[in-house]
């Protein structure tokens, strides 16, 4: 049997045992899900599937195994590196299972399925006094399911951690069918191997998370923002240090250039400082308690703000500061950060990193990278930016101003290729919180320690023998 008629006969099995709202072979419905956001990615799949329950996932999978077809799971569809643009695979979208099955302030555990967006899991918490922490500028597409299997970091990991650090257990769709049912809301079970665990970072290459069970935190009575502006990398780590208190949550680095892009290209921003400065950083604390208002005005967050940054000030780390005085003007300092992404799309071509190394090796990193970037395309204009207090940049690297785009996206394997030496030099990640999918594969395998591909190869030849659960994704068996 031919592989054309061995698919047509999975995906006529596959119509006949679905109701037709499941899914669709029309191109109109089904192009949007072939577009990744950032356009590097386009993909082609016979048919999207679009299922509206773990049964139907795990009978969906099961006809795939029988005909030994590939499946790719997709969430959101934000992802950064590929894993989620199908080629040729049948797509399994899990948008429609975006139900919140229970919710508990006295275990403050949330149970979500797979689809629900991270923005609603974080308003549900809300909704019974809690708070889910996970916060990144795609919250509102993202999905649980696609947070957990890349396992999204964002700007809360300083205090709370990644996406993996926040779950309790899933309940996931193995690639023959079965059901793993993880969902749990025991902070201790020490009742053998943790194999809810398998599935986080697993970029759906070892099966299709269909719920998770979320850890909930107290909710904050007040958050104090500020941004401050200064002139090194070196000033904004010392200043990291000494912001270092329980109520830290957020510490962000924006570069001069990003600031001027976002300021210049997206409406309604502006740059909170009469003077630029090289680079700024963006801290939030947040505080639970007695506090005058939901600003804080006036309360404990304004003076630990006030004091750090006074001291800050006297030891010569920043060159100015503002302090958000209510949360419109909180909500605007934030968004400067959350469009950096976005306004780099008026700056050319950009070559992306998303690279971590030891906080304390940061101002190194930045000299390197930069060196290592004009050394291989002279002009170019890095604009390093994003989570300082993990030691996670997103060291994106624009074109020169008059180079042509194409020839310099051509540069794309020279220029990574110099970043992540530096990255691994210092003893960091090449993949700080996107994941691997296609982007990165070629470069895991040849730069991660033998024994750990060995490892990752013999578990996905154990929990998905044909190799049908995202096969392009992450690793080669
Ligand atoms: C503007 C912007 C800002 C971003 N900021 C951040 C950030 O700060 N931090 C961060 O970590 N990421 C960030 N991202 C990347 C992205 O949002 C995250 O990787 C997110 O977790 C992906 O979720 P998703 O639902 O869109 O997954 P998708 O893009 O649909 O899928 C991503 C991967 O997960 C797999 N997958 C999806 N759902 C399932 C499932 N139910 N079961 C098994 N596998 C599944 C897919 O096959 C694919 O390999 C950003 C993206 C954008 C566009």
């Amino acid at each position: 049997m031919s592989l054309d008629k061995n698919l047509a006969n999975c995906i006529n099995a596959l119509k006949s045992a679905l109701p037709a709202k499941s899914y669709s072979e029309d191109a109109d419905v089904i192009a949007p899900y072939l577009r990744e956001w950032r356009d590097k990615y386009f993909g082609q799949t016979p048919l999207l599937l679009l299922p509206a329950s773990t049964d139907e996932v795990s009978q969906m999978v099961k006809i795939c195994a029988q005909h030994k077809i590939s499946l790719m799971p997709q969430g959101g569809n934000t992802g950064l590196v590929g894993g989620n643009t199908p080629q040729g695979e049948i797509l399994i979208n899990l948008k429609r299972m975006n139900a919140v099955r229970a919710a508990s302030a006295d275990d403050n555990v949330l149970i979500a399925e797979a689809g629900l967006t991270l923005i609603e899991a974080q308003q549900a918490a809300g909704k019974i006094g809690r708070k889910f922490p996970l916060s990144l500028a795609s919250e509102g597409s993202c999905t649980i399911g696609g947070n957990l299997s890349t396992n999204a970091g964002g700007v809360h990991v300083i205090k709370y951690g990644t996406a993996k650090e926040l779950c309790l257990g899933v309940e996931a769709v193995l690639p023959n069918g079965d059901i793993h049912h993880g969902l749990s809301s025991l902070k201790k079970d020490n009742t053998g191997y943790d194999l809810s665990r398998l599935f986080l970072g697993a970029e759906g290459t070892l099966g299709i998370i269909t719920a998770a069970s979320l850890k909930l935190f107290p909710k904050p009575s007040s958050v104090q923002r500020a941004m401050a502006g200064l002139n090194s990398v070196t000033h904004a780590l010392a200043l990291l240090n000494l912001a270092q208190n329980p109520a830290l949550t957020m510490f962000e680095i924006i570069p001069r250039i990003g600031l001027d892009l976002v300021t210049t290209h997206i409406p309604n921003m502006r740059n909170p400082f009469p003077q630029n400065h090289d680079w700024y950083v963006l801290i939030d604390w947040e505080f639970y308690g007695q506090e005058k208002d939901s600003s804080d005005q006036g309360g404990q967050g304004e003076q630990t703000a006030q004091n750090l940054l006074m001291q800050a000030a006297e030891a010569g780390l920043i060159e100015d500061a503002v302090l958000a005085q209510n949360e419109s003007q909180a909500a605007n300092l934030l968004a400067l950060r959350e469009h950096m992404s976005a306004a780099q799309k008026f700056n050319g071509g950009s070559i992306k990193h998303d690279v971590s190394v030891p906080v304390a090796r940061l101002p190194e990193f930045f000299d390197l990278a930069d060196k290592a970037s004009q050394d291989c395309i002279a002009g170019c204009r890095p604009v390093g930016f994003g989570h300082l207090g993990d030691g996670n940049i997103h060291y994106n690297v624009a074109q020169p101003e008059h180079m042509d785009t194409e020839a310099f996206l051509a540069r794309w394997d020279d220029l990574t290729e110099a970043i992540h030496d530096v990255v691994c030099d210092l003893g960091g990640s090449i993949s700080a919180e996107h994941g691997i999918g296609i982007m990165k594969k070629e470069d895991l395998a040849r730069r991660a320690d033998p024994v750990k591909i060995a490892l990752m190869r013999s578990l996905k030849q154990t929990l998905d023998p044909q190799n049908i659960m995202n096969p392009r994704v992450m690793i080669d068996i």
